[in-house]
């Protein structure tokens, strides 16, 4: 009497998690070779690069503890995702229970729709927020998603011009990226944090302290950073990258005094969004003296009756060359762009 149902219920389970694992692989995984290079920062502490063959943009890093992996931001695309826990699985075959967006933008939380409903997605209340309406419509997403159509029409164009082997198997491989890409961007849900903080939660892993902290409001309004006081390691996100970050949803006046917050914290490595592990602090005074002078310069240009536009070609912030990635004078649009809706009160 007890046999049937039994074995009607593991059939119906297997049924269940073949459908589960099936919807779960998403279009525009392939790629030739590793898609991440892992950096082992400390011990079971990972940064994973994006090595090209497939496009993921942001950096993540994960966390092996005793009994679980947490994941801390989940690149560009579902299909990046994807690829990013198959490799994992090359490291440690514990799950994944943890996820933790460091901020709303795409190429940190495009990810989240693959992870199952019993996986926690971390993030402060404003990443929510900003999920939950459509962050996808605001200029950021949007200038990227819809470049990218033009940018395969110019890539097979090339391709099927280029005489030159070596150039040609380049070509054909970012070609391949892109429309991978554009095809995972296609089946995008934007997926929200389903725990959210205001300031601080710690997760206690064994002997392993994960703070995530809000620090005040920088790069966006709801950037949080990851701190392990053990490993004295920081997951900063875009709050803090190897270079120049995105402003195009941030706050630059307040900014600095939210990486005064950061340097209080007793780390010796920083993991960033983007860019590679570095442990020279002296990289946070020189992005705030360079957020300083954005600041006053592109203030200084508004005050003129300059437009946005002109602003952005004529800021000059050069003297930041030497510690900064800076070609020449000028600042993104964006940027400019998002300082004139701060000083004008219309910044949302
Ligand atoms: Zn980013």
């Amino acid at each position: 009497m007890m046999t049937r149902p039994v074995v009607l219920g593991v059939i119906a389970a297997m049924f269940v998690v073949a459908i589960a694992a099936q919807s779960r692989q998403p279009a525009g995984t392939s790629h030739n070779g590793k898609a991440f290079r892992f950096n082992k920062v400390k011990e079971g502490v990972y940064h994973a690069v994006g090595t090209g063959s497939l496009a993921v943009v942001g950096n993540s890093s994960f966390i092996v503890n005793d009994n679980d992996v947490i994941v801390v931001d989940d690149h560009v695309s579902p299909a990046a995702a994807w690829v990013l826990l198959e490799e994992i699985k090359e490291v440690t075959n514990k799950p994944v229970t943890t996820v933790i967006n460091t901020h709303f933008h795409f190429d940190h939380a495009h990810g989240n729709q693959i992870f199952g409903p019993t996986v926690q997605i971390i993030g402060h209340e404003f990443t929510r927020r900003m999920l939950l309406n459509n962050s996808t419509g605001m200029p950021l997403y949007q200038n990227y998603l819809t470049a990218m159509p033009g940018q395969i029409e110019d890539l097979r164009k090339r391709v099927a011009s280029e005489a030159d082997p070596a150039a040609k198997a380049k070509l054909q491989t970012q070609l391949q990226v892109t429309e991978n890409n554009y095809a995972s961007q296609k089946e995008l849900k934007l997926t929200p944090p389903n725990v959210t903080l205001t300031t601080q939660m710690t997760l206690y892993r064994g002997s392993r302290e994960i703070q995530i902290r809000y620090l005040g409001r920088g790069h966006t309004a709801g950037d949080v950073v990851v701190y392990l006081p053990n490993e004295k390691v920081v997951m900063t996100g875009d709050f803090l990258t190897s270079g120049l970050s995105n402003m195009s949803d941030s706050y630059p006046d307040e900014w600095v005094a939210s990486l005064d917050a950061l340097k209080k914290l007793d780390f010796d490595t920083v993991m960033p969004g983007h860019g590679e592990a570095f442990t020279d602090k002296a990289k946070i005074d020189y992005f705030q003296a360079y957020m300083r002078d954005v600041w006053t310069e592109v203030s200084r240009l508004k005050k003129q009756g300059v437009s946005a536009e002109e602003a952005a070609t004529r800021a000059d912030l050069t003297k930041h060359k030497g510690q900064l990635p800076i070609q020449g004078p000028g600042v993104p649009l964006i940027a400019a762009q998002r300082i004139y809706a701060l000083l004008d009160g219309k910044a949302n």
